[in-house]
């Protein structure tokens, strides 16, 4: 008995990452889950890829563009035809576009605004319709210990603090219904978006991943599966009196 056996879970951004390592834990306990993600290449790939590593896993790569309305509402449809339904949905797509503020465009803030903000509602919006029939969905959302404040990301942070706000609202709107919806905040996670980081420093990957882990009391750096854990309980029954919350999982480095 998996706790998501008979559940749907769709996650976006998930063709690799913190994404991809949440969609194998959902289906290692027993959700039929679909790859949500920009390329549609690459979210296919990613599903087979989860099928061969998780035997008897169900897994669907949908591409789409979690920024445009067409495009999600055509992902939830085939996502419902194809799995048959939509239990649990993650919001977890996203983009950096780092810069300080004298120098971020107009362009930086929209793309980040439009990928984590538009995004998370226009997804959520499409889901919830599934949800509030059924009386039943649990939503999380993927913050950042940025949404505190970080050097450099000011349209980040905005997004990833909003996606709190948002987060709150849900609680409150949805809650009635039966839908629980929640924040997972992380710290630096070792991934290919703060690899990225690491090339625009022009540093060597292994150290900067080093320089981060001497930063928080629990002396590493967080990977895919530190989050999945904690995504995969707020989004289960066990965690059903839980709504509106931001859990941070960051090795403490924001305790100060
Ligand atoms: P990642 O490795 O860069 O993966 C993000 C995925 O999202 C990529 O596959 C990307 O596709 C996809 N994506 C981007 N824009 C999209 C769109 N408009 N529609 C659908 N998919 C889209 O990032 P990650 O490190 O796993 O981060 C996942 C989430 O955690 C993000 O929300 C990020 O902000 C958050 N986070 C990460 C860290 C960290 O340290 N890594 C810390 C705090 C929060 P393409 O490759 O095609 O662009």
């Amino acid at each position: 008995m998996g706790r998501f056996d008979g559940r749907v879970a769709v996650i976006t951004g998930a063709a690799r990452g913190i994404g991809f390592g949440t969609a194998e834990r959902f289906a290692q306990e027993g959700a039929a889950v679909a790859i949500i993600d920009l390329d549609e290449a690459a979210a296919t790939e990613a599903a087979s890829r989860l099928e061969g590593s998780v035997p008897g896993a169900k897994a669907i790569g949908v591409g789409a563009d979690v920024a445009n309305a067409d495009s999600v509402d055509a992902a939830i449809a085939r996502v419902v035809s194809d799995l048959g339904g939509i239990h649990i949905l993650v919001n977890n797509a996203g983009i950096t576009r780092d810069n300080l503020l004298f120098k971020m465009t107009e362009l930086d803030w929209d793309l980040v605004m439009g990928v984590h903000l538009k995004g998370a509602f226009l997804m959520t919006k499409a889901a919830q319709k599934h949800f509030v029939e059924q009386k039943y969905g649990k939503i999380v959302n993927i913050s950042s210990i940025s949404a505190l404040g970080n050097r450099g990301q000011a349209n980040y942070s905005a997004a990833k603090m909003g996606v709190q706000g948002f987060t709150r609202t849900l609680g409150i709107e949805l809650g009635p219904f039966g839908i629980n919806a929640n924040a997972v905040a992380p710290g630096f996670i070792a991934t290919e978006m703060t690899d990225a980081t690491a090339a625009r420093l022009k540093l060597d990957v292994e150290e900067f991943r080093r320089l981060s882990a001497e930063q928080n009391p629990v002396r590493r750096v967080g990977f895919p599966a530190d989050i999945a854990a904690a995504v995969t309980f707020l989004a289960s029954d066990e965690a059903s009196y839980i709504t509106g919350q931001t859990l941070y999982v960051d090795g403490g480095v924001t305790l100060g």
